[in-house]
């Protein structure tokens, strides 16, 4: 199935130079979004995974079938103040500024074989954080899982040697 025909491309959005892939066209259709999760779920199959850690919000939607489908556990990744108990914080830094991530403490246990799922692969800022988050509490990143990668931006530089998986490139 050729899922590019159901990402919207929003050019300017949310400010000016930003081309913004928005999924919701594939969200909104049945078979799509069943396809592509299910990519993503023999990726998830393939390399082991144990739980799946997902970056809010976007990563909440593409993950949490995943997990859903495999029968195992969502861990979710948040920005500060939005989870109720005692978290792991990773700073990172944007084009102007820095962003924080958070996770609550017993989110994985030692050993155990996190996959990352985000929508999308930009810079890899938020991959790498998320990486660095599942391994301050122990557990073993053994992939990472996307429905689009923006190849020019280069992110899976810093995704470094874990197995990658993107279904759209641009
Ligand atoms: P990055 O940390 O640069 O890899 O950016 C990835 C995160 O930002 C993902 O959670 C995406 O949802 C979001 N994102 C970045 N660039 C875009 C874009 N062009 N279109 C849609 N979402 C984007």
């Amino acid at each position: 199935m050729d899922l590019k025909q159901y990402i919207a491309i929003v050019e300017d959005f949310p400010k000016e130079g930003i081309s913004f892939k928005d999924i919701t066209p594939l969200m909104d259709n049945g078979s799509a979004f069943k396809y592509a999760v299910d990519q993503i779920v023999e990726f998830a199959k393939d390399v082991g995974a144990e739980i799946i850690v997902g970056p809010e919000a976007r990563g909440f939607i593409v993950g949490c079938p995943v997990a859903y489908a495999l029968g195992i556990g969502f861990a979710p990744v948040r920005k500060p103040g939005k989870l109720p108990r005692e978290v792991v914080s990773v700073e990172y830094d944007l084009e102007y500024g820095t962003n924080t991530l958070t996770m609550h403490k017993d989110a994985i246990s030692p050993g155990q074989k996190a996959l990352i799922i985000d929508d999308l692969l930009a810079t890899g800022g938020t991959v790498d954080a998320t990486i660095k988050l599942v391994e301050k509490l122990g557990g073993e990143v053994v992939g990472c899982a996307f429905i689009i990668e923006l190849t020019e931006l280069k992110g899976r530089e810093k995704i470094r040697n874990y197995p990658v998986k993107t279904l759209i490139q641009y």
